[in-house]
This record gives structure tokens, C-alpha cells and sequence, in this order.
């Protein structure tokens, strides 16, 4: 057990947009924190297989729309589940504005936004660290901020009663069928490893 103590951190959760020339993109994340008051600066941390990831990398701006308890499972399968390399994720969610600094933040399933311009970034192995001034910031409405546990508890879609064994995806729900679930496993929705599977007996 003392290994899924990691589980019980607190943690919100975040859709980063970023934008390189006229392709706007964004992606779900769960690893926006402040670190310091003064200079306002927080810390992101993005997975390399994300395309948001090498648009913040190039340009060296992001910004964070904080979600709250309003936000429906769609958006995190319009920004967490595909990948903007595939498809315009804007195309079909209107509900945007654009910051100061040009980029979009969502209004709808948010209560706030923060633009942020990167001021330094380490390889962290699977992620990169992001270090960042908070240039703009602005409160769009009173809803509570999502935390992913609310998420887990109340948006992801209840399991299907399995017909045969599957290792399902404890982050996203993407099922695995199979008797074994190989090692090097990596869910190819939202990125995570073999041992964030949990196996589902028919
Ligand atoms: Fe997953």
C-alpha cells in the first residue's frame, strides 16, 4: 500500500493551450502549481509525447485554464484523448477566448485562466519541467475547481461489467483485453504505464 500513497496527493486539473503561428493546441493535465508569490511563477510539467509539449518548448508560452466541477467528461475527451498532431481540437469548442499573449483559454467547464511565459525548463525523464511568470490571470466564474479525485469519483464514466479479463486504465478508463498485460505497457489514450492498470476478471 505504501506505494499508492502517491495516489492520495491533491491535485487539480488543467487544460494548457499553447499556440506556434496560426495552430492552436491544448491538452489535459494535472501539474499546474505556484511555487512563488513574488515574481508570481508556477510550475507545469507536460509528457514529451504530447504535441502542446513541443509547442511550449518552441515558443515559451502557455496558458492554464483551471477547470472546475462544471467541466463535462467531453472536454477531457476533446483535449485529453486525441492528439492535436491528428486533429484541430478547436474545431468543434467554441466556448474560447484569447489572452493578451494571443493564446486561448477555454470558458466553458473553467473558473479561471492563467497566461504564463517560461522562464526556465528541465528534462524530468517522461516530462519536461517547466518553470514560469504568470504575465496574466483572470477569474471567470465561482464554480470549485475540478480536483482529480472529484474526477475520478464523479466524471469519468462507470466501468462496464467485463465479458472477459481486460486491465483497465485507472487514469482514463482505456481497456486492455488480455490475460497478461505486457510490462512496457503505455495507455495509448492518456500516456500512463503498465502500473496504472488495474486487471478487470470477467
Ligand atoms: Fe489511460
Amino acid at each position: 500500500m505504501a506505494s499508492k500513497a502517491t495516489y492520495n496527493l491533491t491535485y487539480g486539473l488543467f487544460v494548457i493551450t499553447a499556440k506556434d503561428g496560426e495552430k492552436d493546441n491544448g491538452c489535459i493535465t494535472n501539474t499546474v502549481g505556484q511555487v512563488t508569490t513574488s515574481p508570481n511563477r508556477i510550475t507545469l510539467a507536460v509528457n514529451k509525447g504530447n504535441f502542446t509539449h513541443d509547442m511550449i518548448v518552441k515558443t515559451g508560452a502557455f496558458n492554464a485554464s483551471i477547470l472546475s466541477q462544471a467541466a463535462s467528461f467531453d472536454i477531457f475527451k476533446n483535449f485529453g484523448f486525441q492528439s492535436g498532431r491528428d486533429v484541430d481540437k478547436f474545431a468543434g469548442f467554441g466556448d474560447v477566448v484569447r489572452s493578451e499573449n494571443g493564446l486561448y483559454y477555454i470558458t466553458k467547464g473553467a473558473n479561471s485562466f492563467i497566461s504564463a511565459s517560461v522562464v526556465n525548463s528541465w528534462d524530468v525523464g517522461t516530462h519536461t519541467l517547466f518553470l514560469a511568470d504568470v504575465t496574466e490571470q483572470g477569474v471567470l466564474n465561482g464554480v470549485p475547481s475540478m480536483s482529480y479525485e472529484y474526477y475520478q469519483s464523479y466524471v469519468k464514466p462507470l466501468p462496464k461489467k467485463a465479458t472477459k479479463t481486460v486491465w483497465r486504465c485507472k487514469v482514463c478508463g482505456y481497456e486492455y483485453e488480455g490475460e497478461t498485460l505486457p510490462a512496457d505497457f503505455v495507455c495509448p489514450i492518456c500516456k500512463h504505464g503498465a502500473e496504472d492498470f488495474e486487471k478487470i476478471e470477467a
